[in-house]
């Protein structure tokens, strides 16, 4: 089963709360999507810890930690007003807004 170019409703600075898995209920922002891998790094969630090495003699290097990918199908959308929910679309004249399902609110 492949997952090449997962079509999200997602964009980039979007806040959105994790829904399974191990970092369930963490909120953060998109930092960026990897469309193609169907995954987002989203701040602040799924941090992993990483060993640097040393680039330079002043550089003491060690341990940093970074925000591993998340899967797109494991994260939602936070509305304002209802919380976690799904994305729609409304028309508005030309322009496609994307909308709360539940209450209508702007994303
Ligand atoms: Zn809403």
């Amino acid at each position: 089963m492949t997952e090449a170019n997962v079509k999200t409703k997602l964009k980039k600075e979007d806040l959105v709360q994790v829904i399974s898995g191990k970092e369930k209920g963490k909120q953060g922002k998109i930092v960026r999507i990897e469309r193609d891998k169907g995954r987002a790094i989203v701040q602040g969630v799924n941090m992993v810890k990483k060993a640097m090495k040393k680039k330079s003699q002043n550089d003491r290097g060690g341990i940093i930690e970074i925000e591993a990918p998340v899967r797109l199908c494991n994260m939602m959308i936070v509305c304002k007003k209802c919380g976690p929910t799904r994305l729609g679309y409304k028309l508005e004249g030309d322009a496609k807004k994307r909308v709360c399902r539940k209450c209508g609110e702007a994303l």
